[in-house]
């Protein structure tokens, strides 16, 4: 049963382009990442997409595909609010606001401080 559902939007710092992913919230109240789709950033606009709602530890369900760029399951979340693809990096540059930083790896991938 899918208690409420919304899409937030990723970067691939792969490739650069947008997608936007199906995060379904649990009975817990726990958010999760259920799919993941390419979209431009315009599209995305359009369709009224929203980042704000959806608040949790964006775990992945099962069957979520990754990146549908780059394929992988991980990701970095900007001090901005916004999302990106993590490979590893030990710093990591915020494709929407433009930030470098730390990528700390205690707080689930959370991207804090640097300067720009
Ligand atoms: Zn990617
Ligand atoms: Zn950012």
């Amino acid at each position: 049963m899918i208690l409420d559902a919304a899409v937030i939007l990723f970067k691939c710092d792969r490739t650069r382009k947008t997608y936007g992913v199906t995060v379904e919230k649990q009975a817990d109240g726990d958010w999760k990442r259920a799919w993941a789709f390419p979209i431009s950033e315009q599209a995305a606009h359009e369709e009224g997409y929203d980042y704000t709602r959806a608040n949790g530890t964006l775990d992945e369900l099962a069957g979520y595909p990754g990146c549908p760029y780059c394929g992988t399951h991980a990701f970095v979340r900007c001090s901005c609010g916004k999302f990106g693809c993590y490979h590893g990096e030990k710093t990591y540059t915020c494709l929407w606001c433009g930030k470098t930083g730390q990528v700390d790896m205690r707080d689930r991938f959370d991207f804090s401080g640097g300067a720009k």
